[in-house]
């Protein structure tokens, strides 16, 4: 489970002196990604990654609830004293890659996030998919190097032109973060104001 981590890019922070929930890493501080914060629940290492992965490629949906509570409680505890994001959108899956698995998983997460928020804090946030499309069939980020994976994204989605001032934007793993942080740009520039990532499980080693 993840704890104290960044702010921003939850990445932990090894600065065992300091508890605050806001502090910002160093990488963040110099190159602001251009979402304003993550929430993440798990390390993504083994056993969550199985689970991930049989939820993703072997369609073992009942491990959606298992570990997506956890992320409920988070977000609930993360806003305490702040306003929700007005809308839940889940990172879009190209319509080729769609048909071809037959679900997006990190819409599943999203539709189970909005539920479980309605049932136990009483909170309506729609999940809306028509937000972001991905048009472009890219090549998984995984097999990339950084500079590489930011030119496989270029132009990959396309935003709707009227947008609501803060999302939520929903992956199963967020690893380099390249993904999130590109469709972040586009969703800004297109108007919304702030972008909030929410996540099962992050990456540490790449
Ligand atoms: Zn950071």
């Amino acid at each position: 489970m993840l704890s104290n981590g960044c702010k921003v890019c939850a990445m932990p922070i090894s600065d065992i002196h300091s508890q605050e929930s806001d502090r910002v890493c160093g990488e963040c501080l110099s190159h602001a990604p251009f979402y304003h914060q993550t929430i993440s629940s798990f390390h993504y290492e083994s056993p969550v990654s199985h689970l991930i992965g049989g939820i993703k490629f072997n369609s073992k949906f009942q491990f959606i609830p298992l570990l997506t509570q956890h992320l409920v409680e988070r977000i609930a505890t993360s806003y305490k004293d702040k306003n929700y994001p007005d809308v839940i959108l889940p990172v879009p899956l190209h319509k080729t890659k769609l048909k071809k698995r037959g679900f997006n998983q990190s819409q599943l997460i999203a539709n189970y996030l909005a539920i479980q928020l309605k049932e136990k804090y009483e909170l309506s946030i729609p999940v809306d998919i028509k937000l972001a499309k991905r048009v472009r069939n890219t090549l998984p980020q995984t097999t990339l190097d950084a500079k590489a994976r930011k030119k496989n994204l270029r132009n990959a989605f396309s935003i709707e032109s009227s947008l609501p001032k803060t999302i939520a934007l929903v992956d199963d793993v967020i690893t380099t973060g390249t993904t999130v942080n590109e469709l972040s740009k586009q969703l800004i520039k297109s108007g919304c104001q702030e972008v909030h990532i929410w996540t099962l499980a992050r990456a540490f080693s790449i």
